[in-house]
């Protein structure tokens, strides 16, 4: 079966991340993931505002009828960034199953990264992270102002390292491997035309 396009994508960003990290310095690995540390905070209180307001709702809804609307077939974006931090975080075993995933994709309605363990990321990626469905928030949010307020926090919060409306984590990653010399499609802070029209109005990048 011919790889997808897609997958194509994923599978040479995953290789080119390894590939580059691996020619990197222990100390230079050390200060990237350092750089790392705050995004982390954030994704861990993610983690934790979902688990638990919304690990309820979507087991009910989702997870006993299997018909979630979340892990569909190629239904997210993931940014280079994304990928680059998941292969820090990850032993090579981890990449390796990431990596199996694509090549042995038998196509299917299901996310290619999802198995019978769940995600095969360690850490995934940040549209799936911050992805709420229309059911999910009007059941949680609809009678309580406050806590859709702490979830439109941590919004304004992802942008801080997503949106180029300044120097953000994820353009500063793909920089990292764009002057040694790489290039992939998923770099969208470099080459999605929304984003850099972005950077451009921002007048913060030259
Ligand atoms: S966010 Fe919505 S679609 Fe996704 S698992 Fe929860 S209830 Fe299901
Ligand atoms: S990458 Fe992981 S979390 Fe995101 S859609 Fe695929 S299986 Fe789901």
């Amino acid at each position: 079966m011919k790889m997808s396009e897609y997958n194509q994508q994923q599978v040479e960003a995953f290789m080119m991340v390894r590939h580059y990290l691996h020619c990197l310095s222990r100390a230079r690995i050390r200060q990237v993931k350092r750089r790392v540390r705050n995004y982390m905070r954030f994704r861990a209180d993610v983690a934790a505002f979902q688990t638990l307001h919304f690990s309820e709702i979507c087991t009910h809804k989702c997870f006993t009828s299997q018909t979630s609307a979340c892990c569909g077939r190629e239904g997210i974006a993931t940014f280079f960034a994304d990928v680059v931090i998941n292969v820090l975080l990850s032993s090579e075993v981890e990449v390796d199953a990431v990596l199996q995933a694509l090549f042995t994709d038998r196509g299917g309605f299901k996310c290619v990264y999802l198995t019978e363990d769940g995600c095969v990321w360690r850490l995934k990626p940040i549209v799936c992270e911050m992805f709420l469905c229309r059911h999910a928030k009007e059941n949680v949010f609809s009678a309580n102002d406050a806590l859709q307020k702490r979830w439109e926090r941590l919004r304004r919060r992802e942008r801080r390292y997503t949106w180029p409306s300044g120097p953000v984590l994820f353009d500063e990653m793909e920089e990292l491997f764009i002057r040694a010399g790489y290039d992939s499609p998923l770099m969208y802070l470099h080459h999605s035309p929304g984003l850099l029209r972005v950077k451009e109005r921002s007048g913060k990048f030259h």
